[in-house]
């Protein structure tokens, strides 16, 4: 376990960058066919070279999918603060422009 953190934790980027080659998150087999290895539905990202692997590796996998969770909250938050400023400036406008109206 110990050793799997440290491993899951130091990937080298570059190689992860210029190979076409996947990684098996669990065993870390790497494949050079993409096809072969299943893909996690929710996150979309982890691989595996099988059920067995996935299996293994939801244990740590699923504080990931927490964490996803977390930051699409966030975000989305984000958005909705976003709207209702752009609302209620809306509504000032609508408010200024109504009052010029009603000026003799
Ligand atoms: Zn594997
Ligand atoms: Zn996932």
């Amino acid at each position: 376990m110990g050793d799997f953190m440290k491993n899951n934790f130091s990937v080298d980027t570059s190689s992860l960058q210029t190979k076409q080659s996947v990684e098996c998150w669990w065993c870390r087999k790497v494949s050079t066919d993409p096809e072969a290895l299943k893909t996690c539905t929710v996150c979309k990202v982890a691989k595996y070279c099988g059920r067995d692997c996935q299996r293994q590796e939801w244990k740590v996998h699923k504080l990931l999918h927490q964490e996803l969770d977390h930051t699409r909250r966030l975000l989305k938050d984000n958005e909705d603060e976003e709207r209702e400023r752009e609302q209620s400036e809306a509504e000032e406008k609508e408010k200024v422009l109504q009052s010029l109206g009603k000026k003799p």
